[in-house]
């Protein structure tokens, strides 16, 4: 199975990083491609997502807490 990205109906092609193994930063990468997990859609080691989905500051530690 090819990596391909996660987010549904995604058609970009740009450089795809895995999903964080961090469970808290898992679940707002989730929420901000619109994605949660479900029996159709389980999360594996190989799951991928396009950078372009995400932001640049998603990279680095949250500073949204405040
Ligand atoms: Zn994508």
């Amino acid at each position: 199975m090819p990596d391909r990205c996660y987010v549904p109906l995604c058609c970009k092609s740009s450089y795809r990083v895995c999903l964080p193994s961090d469970a808290v930063r898992l679940k707002e990468w989730l929420v901000k491609i619109r994605r949660d997990v479900s029996p159709a859609f389980q999360i594996t080691e190989r799951t991928k997502i396009c950078s372009s989905h995400l932001k640049i500051t998603d990279f680095r530690v949250t500073l949204n807490g405040r």
